[in-house]
């Protein structure tokens, strides 16, 4: 085994003897691999101080649906009440969100699960930072390993710029099949956005979003007749 290979192996192992301080401290590296299950990510998230969020929170918010799902859906960050009830798109967005799921038969019990860059609240909703959103990224990649799925929806800007680095507008990139790490991954508009744009008028964004999600069942069909 040349030198570089033993030096590699003793590098993983000594991040992985600093496990029990990843919530400690933002320069602590989460390597692929740390958690098992996302039921030790979350007791992590719940005690976590990589960054400032940390100290407002009530809940950390990890996600919510099939832990297995072949669609996963990130969002930004817990909002009001997704911070005192710990599930993540549970207010009127998250209905919403639920809305246009069912509409082309698609169940948080069974094909989705969400999620959010940041899984502490920003204080009054505010986006969270660039350093804020670097901070919590090694728990959402993560959480990506651990439920594979095979398509990645990125609700709004903050969520395609915090997985992907992608500082396009949402409206530029909406709809469109972007590949990440492999993954396929498309942005839609984020339904907080909807809630402020009702009409339902071609080219509207509820229209637009009327036509991602159709997209995305049909790939997702496709996906499953080719398995
Ligand atoms: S937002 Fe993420 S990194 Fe920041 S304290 Fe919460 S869990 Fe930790």
């Amino acid at each position: 085994m040349s030198s570089e290979i033993q030096l590699s192996l003793f590098n993983e192992e000594s991040n992985f003897a600093q496990k029990e301080l990843i919530p400690t401290d933002a320069k602590i590296p989460v390597p692929p691999g740390t958690y098992t299950n996302l039921t030790e990510l979350a007791q992590h998230c719940n005690q976590c101080q990589r960054c400032e969020l940390g100290s407002t929170r009530t809940h950390a918010v990890v996600g919510r649906g099939n832990l297995k799902a072949p669609i996963m859906i990130i969002g930004e960050a817990p909002g009001q009440n997704e911070d005192e009830t710990g599930l993540p798109f549970v207010g009127r967005s998250g209905q919403l969100l639920d809305k246009i799921l069912a509409s082309v038969n698609l169940t948080t019990e069974q094909d989705v699960y969400i999620a959010n860059i940041n899984k502490c609240r920003p204080p009054n909703n505010r986006v969270p930072t660039p350093n804020e959103m670097a901070a919590c990224l090694p728990y959402l990649l993560e959480q990506i390993r651990l439920v594979d799925p095979k398509i990645i929806l990125l609700t709004g800007a903050t969520a395609v710029k915090g997985l992907t680095g992608d500082k396009r507008g949402i409206t530029k990139i909406r709809g469109q099949w972007l590949e990440w790490a492999g993954r396929l991954c498309m942005p839609i508009f984020h339904p907080s956005y909807l809630l402020r744009n009702p009409s339902k008028e071609p080219n509207s964004p509820k229209w637009l979003m009327w036509q991602d999600i159709q997209t995305v069942r049909a790939k997702y069909d496709e996906i499953r007749t080719s398995n």
